[in-house]
């Protein structure tokens, strides 16, 4: 049967069913099939694009069809698909790990490979507790998130996301997690800075750090930007002040750099904005250029120390996915962070921050754009029932969706959360077409936000 839209979208529907979505919205949502993607593009089976606004899900760097990584994959190909990480090692792999140790904070110096984001928190969530078990306080296996904090569907780390929409349904079934208010500064009272929120807030934080130490072995936060939760945005001095805290206390920090990292935020990693070093850095997404699942988890030397030690003494870390270290995704891996090491990168990426900035004005006095709010190349649109009093829409209402259904129909793939609109467009993506993006976002509004 050749591929059209029409066949794969009801060959789909018999057998497939979709992550995040509600399969009978699909009785008037059509899905788009995918034919190719080059650059900031996504093509369909009738030769229909869609600008990938959101980078699919935030996983693409350098667009679609990237020379350099396409070739990476080529060459790892032709050598070696696959050998499993235990007791065995491959090239890839040790460039992979050589390099992120090189790029990232100050002292984290070991890379425990993982396949997805989610499975790097769960390796973040239980090496933090193992460290202190061995280290004889097996009495912290507490953790501290923040509120609208994400970090993952499984259940490990849906138990330190605080965002209601993905938990309510599993509560029963989540480990108990501390949740202290988010630094974020769109509920911030008029006239106060964000620097001045995020100590305000950073208050309940340290009183939940210094009641609850003993039991607790790790905070995760998202630095600077809350993603999923709704591209929240905060001051890096909440992260200066979690850091010398988490020391004090003798809580780790881990960092869940997997939206956030290589490049978004408009540094190589959130956290240099603090001029902090986590205990625990997760990062994925970006780190393949939006090929193959993989995932990383830094941490230093201490950490590493605490588990090395005879066998007997029952201190290894027991952690393994099948395809740890994939030497395909490894392949991905080395050649995006080549791309990112370019000497021309950051240059890249301060004129694209420049321009979005620029781009982003259009929605200034739109009477539903609530806070327009930008963090490096993240730009967020609260889409609000009133402008001045910021009056939210019933998320029930579903406005988003109707963004998204508009961004369709007129070439740009725009999702959502709930109310926000936000952008995070592939690096590659021109001047020109960050006004597209916006124009058509803009115009999206309008049509989501008529009564
Ligand atoms: N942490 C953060 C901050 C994320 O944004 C995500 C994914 N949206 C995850 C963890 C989970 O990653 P994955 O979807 O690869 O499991």
């Amino acid at each position: 049967m050749i591929p059209s839209n029409n066949n794969l979208q009801s060959r789909d529907l018999e057998v497939l069913w979709h992550p995040c979505t509600q399969m009978k919205d699909h009785e008037n949502l059509p899905l788009v099939p995918i034919r190719r993607g080059k650059g900031v593009w996504l093509e369909d089976y009738s030769g229909r694009r869609y600008l990938d606004a959101i980078s699919s899900w935030w996983v693409n760097l350098f667009g679609h069809s990237n020379f350099q990584i396409t070739q990476a994959i080529r060459r790892q190909l032709d050598r070696l698909q696959q050998v499993m990480l235990a007791g065995f090692t491959h090239e890839s792999a040790v460039q992979l790990a050589e390099r992120l140790v090189a790029m990232t904070p100050e002292g984290l110096c070991r890379c425990f490979l993982t396949d997805n984001g989610s499975s790097a928190v769960e390796v973040a969530l239980k090496m933090s507790h193992h460290y202190w078990r061995n280290q004889g306080r097996p009495g912290k296996f507490r953790y501290i998130c923040l509120e609208h904090g994400y970090h993952g569907e499984t259940l490990g780390a849906l138990a330190v996301s605080a965002v209601p929409l993905y938990r309510q349904a599993y509560t029963p079934l989540l480990m108990d997690a501390l949740v202290a208010p988010s630094p974020e500064g769109s509920t911030r009272e008029a006239g106060v800075t964000l620097e001045e929120h995020a100590r305000l807030k950073f208050v309940e934080m340290e009183a939940l750090l210094e009641r609850h130490a003993a039991e607790v072995c790790a905070v995760i936060v998202e630095p600077l930007v809350q993603g999923a939760g709704g591209m929240r945005m905060y001051h890096p001095v909440y992260l200066q002040l979690l850091r010398e805290a988490c020391q004090r206390y003798q809580v780790h920090l881990i960092a869940d750099e997997i939206a956030v990292g290589f490049g978004r935020t408009g540094t190589m990693f959130a956290c240099e904005q603090a001029g902090i070093s986590p205990d625990l850095m997760c990062l994925s997404k970006g780190l393949s250029g939006g090929y193959l699942p993989i995932a990383a988890v830094l941490t230093h030397e201490d950490m590493y120390q605490a588990f090395y030690d005879d066998y007997g003494k029952g201190t290894t870390f027991m952690h393994s996915h099948s395809y740890t270290g994939n030497s395909l995704a490894c392949s991905a891996a080395v050649a995006t962070l080549g791309l990112l090491q370019d000497h021309s990168f950051a240059g890249r990426l301060e004129q694209l921050e420049t321009r979005m900035a620029q781009a982003a004005e259009c929605f200034a006095d739109h009477p539903h754009a609530g806070e327009v709010r930008q963090t490096g190349v993240i730009v967020a649109v609260e889409m609000v029932r009133d402008a001045q009093t910021r009056e939210p829409y019933p998320v029930a209402e579903r406005r988003g969706l109707a963004v998204y259904r508009y961004g369709l129909e007129h070439g740009v793939l725009l999702r959502p959360l709930g109310n926000v609109l936000y952008f995070m467009p592939p690096y590659v993506i021109t001047p020109e077409q960050v006004g597209t993006m916006m124009e058509t976002a803009l115009r999206a509004l309008h049509v989501a936000t008529k009564e």
